[in-house]
């Protein structure tokens, strides 16, 4: 009788979606495989992958495992349950999302390594007869390392007993990623050599680190004309250091920042928060404070009381350069406790986080969405700071998760206290607030007993009907000039980029659009080229109408770029910056304009919803939004909420410390309900209003939505297929969902690609799920590969 096999379901880090069935040869055999990494034979090749399962039932054919490359799981069993929720709620396969939540080194081959850290210990043991001491000198051959895999048929216990004993230590062996070289940066050390012999040149350059300490990498090299490979041998011989540069720009307040005393309000919060940690059970809370009303404070102290008793805490933020105030608050107290994620790390550095926090080497990860993952062995908190901020949901590749939702999920499942704080909370949020779900906190005040900024609404038809006043309205002029005189400084939000968002012809008034997408192309009169926003497509401004010949054209709108040249004419004598995506691409200028304005160099910063968020300068009096109808109009349920989220967060910009603010808000709809009740600050009754809608028309939260994308070069196939599949879910879901469409999307055509929606409604998005699954993923529709089809549950983007 055949002896029966032991079966493991192995998710794959390539493009195979479905988990596959391996047998475990004898000798593989260990009572922790469920995380291991392993690698298996796939065709001719071999592949990387995860075990996910074992003691699988399975009848046909299978291949035995090659070989486990670690010697510990990479995922704990809680993670792997995590991944499954992902993988089933989001539909995305399980590898996919696996690969997710590890770092980047550890999804390409790579093993660990055992590296001998005390040869004398090991040959003492060695000698006193432990047979995998003996084994690791014999296989050593002297060197200080040998492959992990080698241990394969020892027991952990063994493994253990040689890292506690101080002999050995595992770990991966990553890469340092190929040196980018704009991120470092070159610094004094302190071991350099008097005696070394150095050309006139290294000479001069290491000079020049003693006395100023540090200097640009890129810039250093070339200002002293050395080769890439004189800076290494110099850095290997300790002359100088080469380091990443610090992720921020400097700290522009003092580095020990101020300790406050918290108001009353701050005070309930954090009580009610710190006595959540202290129960360790799953408690949810919403943080609801006005901007400038303190929350940052009451992060910092619920943070402070998790790491006290032993846990740890995540703190997600929407954009890293938004961390720069808590960043600052917990570096001060947890130094290198604290990790921070950002997107100029190296692969190597975020791999370090990711083993320093499993670990427990670190206690808190301040980070974006992906951060929501960190492997904390004892989690005991997460903060998601604004909350209702869109970059939360992952867009592309799938796993397509909201970290937010996340958040609050996986608080759950380890008994954590999870904070979901904003000033403008999601209407989501605010309902399960509302309805019990979550605990309500809130700062209705700002701190130091400051107002909120007074809003006035201005019309821009009566601006527009006015000669020369246009966008720049006499009220606006008035006001940026009355700050000025009071020595304030000035925000201006367009949130447009480029000069002219359309180009249209003269004689027959066609629209310039993109090859690639059906949008107008953006006049951008500083590159004299037309530019998609969409694909980043740009061509020469037009000599003739594609159309008709005509050569005369005319711009419509207005966008950044060109309100600084309005701003340049109208106000010469106030110099004016600029921040947008175009102003910014290049390295340093954010922090350049960023130390400008907050220097008071510049008094007037114009920019994008760049500038909306965040920003804490003390001297700005006035906040000007040029139109608040750009948000407004978009084809989006949520148009509406985006609209109010925007205009309350540049208001809270203005008045927060030395000046009482003013705000003034420009529409061609100065009636509007959106507009009036961001001017009055009035959060709770665009709530009610909002909710209303949603609930009559069975929006989100009182269903999921699921939005399905067909997209195809071929526009008459991407029509085709959306509506068979249409047809196939109407019949298989009709009972669980309501199904519009299918339907052009409101971008109906992007990077070259036709494009149609499906919109399911659901209330249950886990029993509707597994029947999508299977018919998106069936086999016709999968073969196609001139149609793709992307579903994305609980969507925040809807274009
Ligand atoms: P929010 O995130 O709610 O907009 P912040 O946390 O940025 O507000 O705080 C606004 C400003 O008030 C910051 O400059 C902060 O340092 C300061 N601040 C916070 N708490 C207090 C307090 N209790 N007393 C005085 N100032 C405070
Ligand atoms: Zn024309
Ligand atoms: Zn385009």
């Amino acid at each position: 009788m055949q002896k029966a096999r032991k079966l493991a379901e192995v998710c794959l880090f390539g493009s195979i979606k479905k988990p596959l069935t391996y047998h475990i040869p004898d000798e593989l055999q260990s009572p922790d495989l469920i995380g291991r990494r392993v690698i298996v034979p796939l065709g001719k090749r071999k592949q990387l992958g995860v075990i996910t399962t074992v003691d699988v039932n399975f009848d046909g054919q299978t291949r035995p495992i090659d070989s486990l490359p670690d010697l510990q799981p990479v995922i704990s069993t809680a993670d792997l349950a995590l991944c499954r929720f992902v993988s089933e709620y989001y539909l995305a396969s399980l590898g996919d999302t696996i690969r997710a939540l590890l770092p980047q080194p550890l999804t390409s081959q790579l093993s660990q390594r055992v590296q001998i850290i005390s040869r004398e210990k090991l040959d003492q043991l060695a000698i006193e007869g432990n047979a995998l001491a003996q084994f690791v000198q014999a296989k050593s051959r002297g060197r200080s390392m040998i492959a992990s895999h080698h241990l394969q048929s020892y027991s952990r216990a063994a493994i253990e007993k040689l890292i506690e004993a101080g002999v050995i230590e595992v770990d991966w062996n990553v890469q340092t990623t190929r040196l980018k070289e704009e991120d470092y940066q070159v610094e004094r050390s302190e071991h350099t050599d008097p005696e070394m012999e150095l050309t006139s040149r290294e000479r001069d350059a290491v000079d020049y680190l003693s006395e100023w300490g540090i200097a640009d990498l890129v810039e250093w090299r070339k200002t002293h004309r050395l080769t890439r490979k004189q800076i290494q041998e110099l850095a290997a011989a300790g002359a100088v250091r080469i380091a990443e540069k610090p992720p921020f720009v400097e700290p522009l307040k003092p580095v020990t920042p101020r300790e406050f005393v918290p108001t009353t309000a701050q005070e309930d919060a954090i009580t009610a928060l710190n006595s959540a940690i202290s129960s360790d059970k799953f408690e949810p809370f919403l943080l609801h404070g006005v901007t400038g009303s303190g929350k940052t404070e009451v992060y910092v102290a619920a943070i402070q009381h998790a790491v006290k008793a032993g846990k740890q805490a995540i703190v997600l933020v929407p954009e890293i350069g938004l961390a720069q105030a808590i960043y600052l608050r917990l570096e001060n107290v947890f130094g290198s406790s604290l990790g921070l994620i950002h997107s100029r790390l190296t692969a190597r550095s975020r791999y370090e986080i990711w083993n320093k926090a499993r670990s427990g080497k670190l206690q808190i990860v301040l980070g974006p969405r992906s951060a929501i993952f960190t492997p904390f062995p004892h989690l005991g908190l997460i903060v998601v700071d604004e909350e209702h901020d869109a970059a939360y949901k992952q867009a592309s590749p799938a796993p397509r998760y909201n970290a937010r939702d996340l958040a609050v999920y996986r608080a759950q499942k380890l008994g954590a206290v999870v904070v979901l704080g904003s000033a403008t909370p999601s209407i989501e949020s605010y309902y399960n607030a509302k309805s019990g779900k979550y605990a309500l906190l809130e700062l209705p005040e700002r701190v130091d007993g400051r107002d909120l900024p007074a809003v006035e609404i201005v019309d821009l038809k009566q601006s527009f009907e006015k000669k020369g006043s246009g966008y720049l309205s006499d009220t606006l002029i008035a006001e940026i000039n009355g700050a000025i005189e009071q020595n304030g400084q000035i925000m201006l939000l367009l949130n447009r980029r480029g000069f002219a968002p359309s180009v249209h012809c003269y004689s027959c008034g066609k629209k310039i659009e993109c090859k690639n997408c059906a949008v107008a192309l953006v006049f951008h009169k500083g590159r004299n080229r037309l530019m998609c926003h969409l694909c980043g497509h740009h061509e020469p401004y037009p000599d003739k109408c594609p159309s008709c010949q005509s050569n005369l054209f005319l711009y419509r709108g207005i966008g950044t770029e060109k309100m600084e040249e309005e701003l340049r004419r109208r106000l010469p004598e106030i110099p004016v910056l600029r921040m947008d995506l175009d102003s910014t691409r290049k390295q340093g200028s954010f922090r350049e304009i960023y130390m400008k304005f907050r220097s008071g160099a510049a008094k007037m910063l114009l920019g994008t919803q760049m500038i909306s968020k965040g920003f804490d300068f003390p001297d700005v009096a006035l906040v000007g939004i040029i139109t608040a109808d750009t948000t407004l109009e978009l084809p989006d349920f949520r148009a509406r909420e985006r609209a109010f989220q925007l205009l309350t967060q540049v208001s809270g910009r203005a008045g927060r410390h030395n000046f009482p603010g003013k705000v003034i808000l420009q529409t061609l709809h100065p009636t509007d309900a959106t507009i009036a009740l961001a001017a009055g600050h009035d959060f709770k009754s665009f709530y009610e209003s909002e909710i209303t809608e949603r609930e009559e028309l069975r929006f989100p939260p009182f269903t999921h939505l699921v939005l399905i994308a067909i997209e195809s070069k071929d526009a008459s196939m991407a029509q085709t297929v959306a509506e068979s599949l249409g047809e196939q879910l109407a019949k298989s879901l009709n009972k669980l969902c309501s199904i519009q469409g299918p339907i052009p999307a409101p971008i109906m055509k992007l990077r070259e690609f036709f494009r149609f929606h499906l919109l399911l409604k659901t209330r249950s998005v886990r029993r509707v799920t597994p029947i999508l699954d299977e018919i998106v993923n069936a086999k016709e529709l999968q073969n196609n590969r001139n149609v793709h089809v992307i579903v994305d549950v609980d969507p925040v983007d809807m274009m």
